[in-house]
């Protein structure tokens, strides 16, 4: 069977008379053997035997574990075909989610903006500790589906210092290790979890085990204190790309009034502050406000104001306020989790009319379902930009610009 095509998650996808085969590690333009798993009326999962013919696009994946771990499914493929397969997902989500004409997204969105050196990107991980059938101690990941720990104690994706760091302070008394490294300073802390409940590893026992017990890192000449639990992006190169694009199409020009939504730690709110008159950022935990006015001091920024809550609660409120005493506001930035923006969330944005809105996006699959309800309350598509923050999986992040019709 020849592979043709990839899915959202990165199986290959084959096909034989009226069948569609679903295939694992199997990469678009291969042509493999495989065998049989599972089969539907119309559709199959197969596993990949052999590669009869390999793709031009495949490469060996330098990981020997990519295939047991399931987090890299995108290694055996080259980085340019993957770049190219993370624009194809944006759009074909524009397309049939969003309903945008397929000539108007293929002329108007980006070629994704990939790294570099698309790997030892990610400037945290979260080890599972746990002892193999003879005892010894081991470090590694989960086997998917499971809780049986592969031993790997040098993950590619992760900083070459973490390796030595784990080998030399896991012991049997720690369920994980968490390790987190600033990339412009260099600073690396490690701690030691305890009992942690289910899966929610970061509400467990902290021990500082090694380095700073919070760092300091930069994006762009911000600086960022980072504790142990508080939310970071965790790819530091790509992130000053993507919020690059963001400053880019906000277009400002000193005076605006902007909302920051689903703002964190204020990343995206206090590099913007600085290119506009008031920046105001909204996010549900309590504690990443706290850590966004704590690093508004830090960079001597006055001019932004954070409020606790969820979005499609607060926006509302604020508007009522805000609309008595200051009638504009010239940008929203949106950035949710994956499940995208909440509809009292839109339909507030709609009303207040900004006359942009920049979308930041983990999912483009939500992001045209909101592009959608955006489009249809006044606003048109003009620009989209796919980053790749996440080379070797197939996440993709996009960034978009809706202006308002005139
Ligand atoms: N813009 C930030 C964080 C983006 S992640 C950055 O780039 O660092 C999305 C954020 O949305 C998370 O911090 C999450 O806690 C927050 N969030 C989730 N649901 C929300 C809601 N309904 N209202 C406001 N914030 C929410």
């Amino acid at each position: 069977m020849k592979i043709v095509d990839l899915t959202q998650d990165g199986e290959g996808i084959g096909k034989t008379d009226a069948f569609t085969w679903f295939v694992k590690d199997a990469v678009p333009g291969d042509v493999i053997d495989a065998s049989v798993m599972k089969t539907k009326k119309t559709y199959g999962y197969a596993r990949l035997q052999k590669v009869i013919i390999q793709s031009p696009d495949r490469v060996k994946a330098r990981c020997p574990l990519a295939r047991a771990c399931g987090g890299c499914t995108l290694q055996n493929m080259n980085y340019g075909a993957q770049l190219t397969y993370k624009r194809n997902k944006v759009k074909n989500n524009l397309v049939r989610i969003g309903g945008f004409d397929e000539s108007f997204i293929e002329e108007l969105l980006g070629e994704t903006i990939g790294m570099e050196n698309p790997w030892r990107y990610r400037n945290k991980a979260i080890v599972p500790i746990g002892k193999d059938k003879k005892g010894k101690v081991i470090a590694g990941f989960y086997a998917t589906h499971s809780h049986d720990i592969i031993e790997c104690e040098d993950c590619l994706l992760q900083p070459e210092e973490f390796r030595l760091i784990i080998k030399e302070n896991k012991n049997a008394d720690m369920s994980h290790m968490l390790l987190r490294k600033g990339f412009k300073t260099g600073q690396i802390m490690a701690y030691a979890v305890e009992n942690f409940e289910n899966n929610a590893v970061l509400s467990g026992k902290l021990t500082n085990i090694y380095g700073p017990e919070s760092i300091e890192d930069y994006i762009g000449d911000l600086k960022f204190n980072i504790s142990p639990r508080s939310f970071f992006q965790v790819n530091p190169v790509q992130v000053e790309k993507l919020y690059g694009k963001a400053i880019e199409f906000a277009d400002l020009k000193g005076d605006e009034i902007i909302c920051d939504l689903y703002c964190g730690i204020g990343t995206i709110t206090l590099s913007l502050a600085r290119h506009a008159k008031h920046v105001y950022g909204v996010e549900i935990v309590e504690d990443a406000i706290r850590d966004a006015k704590k690093n508004a001091e830090l960079n001597g920024i006055t001019n932004a104001t954070f409020y606790v809550g969820k979005a499609e609660e607060v926006l509302p409120e604020w508007n009522a306020e805000v609309a008595n005493q200051n009638p504009r506001v010239d940008l929203i930035v949106v950035d949710p989790p994956r499940k995208g923006c909440d509809i009292v969330c839109l339909e507030t944005m709609l009303k207040i009319k900004p006359g942009k809105i920049v979308y930041v996006s983990c999912d483009s699959a939500t992001l045209a379902r909101d592009l959608k309800i955006l489009c249809a309350g006044g606003y048109e598509l003009t620009k989209a930009q796919p980053v790749d923050m996440f080379p070797q999986t197939t996440h993709v992040e996009t960034v978009c610009l809706l202006s308002k019709v005139k």
